[in-house]
């Protein structure tokens, strides 16, 4: 742990970070992004300290039945295996009593030598009452007391934490509202702990903790963004910082964790342009920055690219612009065989691991991401004897993933009518239904499919992070011209955009994902084999270059944390 206290650090606050394939704390975008930020800060030796919570249960472990229903067990992990404990322990309020905090630690290893930190808070300490060892048991979980409680744990016990061990803080980054008491705790630390005792409301430094601190806000969906009655602030927080202060910053009617970090954020981003302008709409008098996401290009190109560029490209892993060169270097006959190699690994692990036999030679369409209403997941569906007719004259296959919130029921109905669907294309169009997505999952199975489908309801998806790791091994995407894509697509050259950028498309998204897989994708992959290739090197040419995390953290670096 010393050696991590010499220098000041930049503090990454974040519900769930999937620092490793195998520790499951994550439940989808938002957590790979936070372990692709932190994978991006160790290459790039940018000193920073990761905070989150252990989940020792995980998200969850998803089960499907035949017809697609969706139970959950726990995905339980064993801390012990990956971290050592860190030697020193807090304590938050939580219902009028102290809860202890402790943490354990994980060291992320770069690839030129760089370390960078990790706290998983963990309240499963034998000082603890035995409800409350379970507040950080599973990411996501229970009702609203109990996030609030982890939240708690999350923004007020990290900073206490990090305190307590003695790490120098100069920015606080929050990623995604959950972690904006992290600011009521420093807002609370600008005040002398005599000057509480005077009468009236003290002199919070509200202009101290902006600078301090930079907010990242991550979705437009109402789900994503937390909101507590005040009562039940007031039962599980307790007396925090003053009533008054309290509702000027974080609202009026209920503590909305998006606005408390929006007021107490020096700076403020979303997570691709469109999204920023979205949020602007959403939060009027705030300034919204966009950083566009990235993905770790080392963590997500298959092995198969990965040499192909380690031969033409040395450097490319902390330099990934310079794949920006992959349509003039790299041969046609090397980048097909490379997606073959990608193709055969993904083929032989749905095979192996599931019994499922699909083409090699067939275009595979994949779409894997969390099943929630607004990704309608059912879009590709919506007219099954279209959906024939189109792979009679050009024949291709599916593969599909995704977990839905164990409490959203319109996820989970989505996941039945995918399995309804596959069922009745079958046996003209082959699908899987891949059980249990998650981080390992996407790394085989996004570089083996040859096209990504996306179909978000626009401005809904704000930024979208799948389509980026396709493009680092050429697959190009089909998708809607929402979130990154807005950015991303070149039409024909990196992929293909289903509708326009318009409010009143002139057809239906449904008709627009028809038209352009039967006139221009599938027969282009059918019929013009350099016609194909060349968007696959369009991909990575044009979006592989540019949507990676080393862009997105050199930019929260000088924007941001500076
Ligand atoms: C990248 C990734 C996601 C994010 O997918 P989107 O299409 O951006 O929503 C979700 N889950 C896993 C396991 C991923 O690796």
């Amino acid at each position: 742990m010393e050696s991590f206290l010499d220098r000041s650090r930049i503090a990454y606050f974040t519900m769930e970070a999937a620092v490793h394939p195998q520790i499951p704390t994550s439940s989808g975008g938002l957590g790979i992004l936070a372990g692709d930020a932190l994978r991006t800060a160790a290459d790039l030796d940018l000193p920073m300290v990761g905070v989150t919570l252990v989940s020792r249960a995980g998200y969850f472990r998803q089960h499907l039945s035949p017809e697609g229903r969706q139970s959950e067990s726990a995905e339980d992990w064993e801390p012990g295996r990956w971290c050592r404990r860190a030697g020193a322990k807090t304590v938050v309020p939580i219902e009028g009593r102290e809860v202890w905090v402790g943490a354990w630690l994980h060291v992320l290893e770069g690839n030129r030598g760089g370390r960078e930190p990790v706290l998983f808070l963990d309240t499963d300490l034998p000082e603890n009452d035995p409800a409350d060892r379970t507040i950080t048991a599973q990411l996501y979980g229970g009702d609203s007391t109990y996030r609030l409680k982890q939240e708690i744990v999350l923004g007020i016990g990290g900073v206490r934490l990090l305190r307590g061990l003695g790490f120098r803080i100069h920015k606080y980054h929050l990623n995604e509202g959950h972690a904006a008491l992290l600011a009521l705790e420093l807002l609370r630390a600008t005040v002398p702990p005599s000057a509480e005792l005077r009468a009236g409301e003290p002199q919070y430094n509200v202009l101290q903790v902006r600078h301090r601190c930079s907010f990242t806000t991550h979705t437009p969906v109402g789900a994503g963004h937390d909101e507590f009655a005040y009562d039940l602030v007031a039962r599980v927080l307790g007396p925090f910082v003053e009533d008054g202060v309290l509702r000027r910053l974080a609202g009026e009617a209920a503590l909305d964790m998006t606005h408390l970090a929006l007021n107490l954020s020096g700076y403020v981003n979303g997570v691709a342009k469109l999204h920023a302008e979205t949020s602007r709409r959403m939060y009027p008098g705030y300034a919204v920055r966009a950083v566009t996401n990235g993905v770790h290009a080392h963590t997500w190109t298959a092995p198969s690219f990965a040499a192909l560029y380690d031969h033409h490209l040395p450097g490319w892993c902390h330099e990934p612009e310079v794949l920006v060169r992959v349509r003039c270097c790299l041969s046609d006959e090397e980048t097909w065989q490379a997606h073959a190699a990608a193709k055969r690994r993904m083929l032989e692990h749905l095979h192996n691991a599931f019994g499922v036999a699909l083409a090699p030679e067939l275009p595979t369409i994949g779409f894997a991401r969390r099943m929630t209403s607004y990704k309608r997941p059912e879009l590709l569906f919506s007219d099954l004897e279209r959906l024939r007719a189109i792979a009679q004259r050009w024949p291709f296959q599916i593969v599909w993933g995704g977990k839905a919130h164990p409490r959203d029921e319109d996820g989970k109905r989505r996941i039945e009518q995918v399995h309804a669907a596959l069922r009745s294309l079958a046996p003209q169009v082959r699908g899987f239904y891949v059980p249990n997505y998650d981080m390992s999952m996407a790394q085989i199975l996004i570089p083996g499919v040859d096209l990504w489908l996306n179909t978000p309801q626009r401005p809904l998806e704000a930024s979208g992070t799948s389509g980026m790791k396709a493009a680092l091994n050429g697959v190009p995407s089909l998708s809607v011209l929402d979130g990154w894509w807005v950015e991303g697509c070149v039409e024909g050259m990196t992929g293909w955009a289903i509708g326009d950028a318009g409010d009143s498309p002139a057809e239906s998204e449904a008709e627009a994902l028809y038209r352009k897989l039967e006139q221009r994708v599938l027969p282009l992959f059918h019929q013009d084999r350099a016609g194909w290739i060349a968007v696959m090197k369009g991909a990575i040419t044009l979006n592989g270059s540019l949507f990676n995390s080393h862009r997105m953290m050199r930019r929260y670096a000088a924007e941001a944390y500076m």
